[in-house]
């Protein structure tokens, strides 16, 4: 299809005025574009060339606007680090309106009713970052929000220093966040929490349109979800770094990337974001996060399902997760039978990961060769005891499966490249130099994970001393 012919629907506009505002982007200054995702172009049925095209850049640049489409930015409250805040919505994200079950957004496209102090930009280096990460993480096979373009631009914007305005253009099944109907709880607008759950079932939940407990049972798919989510992230090391309920998906895919980061060795209580000193969004309590964030969803559905059933539902949430996690892993670890013994030989594995400073990518992927042969992966860490031990257990383990092509299954699940915080700053700082060549090779890194990229071998081993455990801040 060509730019022209995609035709936009804005179904989010026929609610109630509340739950948004209708805004024109602001086009930025001299855009240029910096990379384009012909996996994403697809997903929408827009030709690959098309995005060779000017019209391409002023469409991602908000000038253009499609067929059909009414821009507007949502409105939400949210919990940031646990403190309510009764108003956030877009503040820098403008909705084009969706086709093909994508909704289409502008990331830094300027400002809104809901940009509080803020510019309503985004600079271009955590537009890379997002641009980048979704894709990887989709890759990954982890439910998550695409990206098809990112342009950037001479305008400049003021941060911690002078950085340049960027604009990536988002797509998600729903843009709806456990913030959205924290919104209509706290404003005592009960009766909008039933024109949103609405919303939500058509949109995300539609096999659950015609029931009776429609209401409860969408509250139980989003719990499922969300745990299912975080056992995607705690078993490929993601640390997402802002879980404030308005980053929180009602679709439970990954949203709103900030200062991410993968886990370089193997660290439990790893904190990626440098303002999170108390350590709430640390990797290891992002699941008893998500569970709080979700008792938070349940407070703002009380209105309109019975609380006692959530509270219910919501005590799932730790088996949910724990069978999700646990199948995940197992599948890393390579054995498909299920024995009494895995949870332990798993814990007893991330406890040397952890104490040996073991890099928790590169150990999976050189285990996924592993033939008996051990060097390659004692060659990981310095102190060779705990590991050789565990080696030995996970030998006797490795008996009780039949399974012929276990090393084949494990390339195809234990990925070679991940995008570590030290390889984007280098993708970072070239485009601020203007080479783009960078950007546009991770992106196909980022989207084939489990094969094999000479040029890039470096990436996949161990994230060198000087660049682990970097810490970002949220300014971006
Ligand atoms: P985040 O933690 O990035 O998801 O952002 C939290 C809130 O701040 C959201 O409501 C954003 O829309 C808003 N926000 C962040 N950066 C800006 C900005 N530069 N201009 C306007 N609003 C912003
Ligand atoms: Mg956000």
């Amino acid at each position: 299809m060509k730019l022209q012919e995609i035709n936009l629907n804005t179904s989010y506009l026929e609610l109630d005025s509340v739950f948004y505002d209708r805004v024109n982007p602001t086009p930025l200054h001299k855009p240029y574009l910096i990379s384009h995702n012909p996996e994403a172009t697809k997903l929408i049925g827009l030709d690959a060339q098309e995005a060779q095209t000017q019209e391409f850049i002023d469409f991602v640049n908000g000038k253009e606007l499609l067929e059909g489409s009414q821009p507007f930015s949502m409105c939400y409250a949210g919990h940031q680090f646990g403190h309510f805040v009764p108003r956030l919505g877009d503040g820098r994200a403008i909705n084009l309106g969706e086709t093909q079950g994508w909704n289409l957004q502008l990331k830094g496209a300027g400002p809104t009713l809901y940009s509080r102090q803020g510019d309503g930009r985004a600079v271009t280096r955590s537009s890379i970052r997002e641009y980048l990460m979704s894709e990887a993480m989709h890759a990954l096979g982890i439910p998550t929000t695409r990206a098809l373009a990112l342009i950037g631009s001479d305008e400049r914007v003021a941060r911690e220093r002078w950085e340049k305005g960027a604009i990536v253009l988002r797509m998600s099944p729903s843009w709806v966040r456990f913030g959205t109907f924290e919104y209509f709880y706290h404003t005592k607008k009960h009766d909008k929490l039933e024109t949103l759950a609405d919303y939500v079932i058509v949109q995300s939940f539609p096999h659950l349109k015609d029931k009776e407990d429609a209401y409860f049972l969408m509250y139980n798919e989003v719990v499922k979800g969300t745990a299912e989510l975080m056992a995607h992230w705690q078993s490929v090391g993601f640390n997402h770094g802002v879980m404030n309920t308005d980053n929180m998906s009602i679709a439970s895919v990954t949203i709103d990337y900030g200062p991410y980061a993968f886990l370089d060795a193997y660290d439990f209580n790893y904190i990626c974001n440098h303002t999170d000193q108390d350590g709430r969004y640390s990797f290891g309590n992002q699941p008893p996060v998500a569970y709080w964030n979700l008792s938070m969803l349940a407070r703002s559905l009380s209105p309109i399902i019975s609380m006692e059933r959530m509270e219910k539902a919501l005590e799932s949430f730790g088996e949910l997760f724990s069978q999700k996690y646990l199948e995940l892993m197992r599948a890393k670890l390579g054995l498909h039978k299920q024995q009494q013994g895995d949870l332990g030989l798993l814990k007893h594995l991330l406890g040397v990961l952890g104490s040996q400073n073991i890099d928790y990518t590169a150990f999976f992927r050189a285990l996924s060769h592993y033939d008996g042969h051990r060097v390659p992966l004692l060659a990981l860490c310095v102190l060779q005891t705990p590991l050789n031990e565990w080696l030995d257990d996970y030998d006797k383990r490795l008996k009780l499966e039949e399974s012929e092509n276990r090393n084949e299954k494990m390339l195809r699940t234990n990925p070679k490249y991940i995008l570590k915080n030290y390889i984007l700053q280098e993708a970072i700082e070239k485009a601020e130099e203007g080479d783009l060549s960078l950007v546009n090779d991770l992106l196909k890194l980022a989207q084939n994970p489990y094969e094999e990229h000479s040029a890039f071998e470096r990436y996949a081993k161990s994230t060198p001393p000087h660049h682990q455990n970097l810490k970002l801040s949220c300014s971006s």
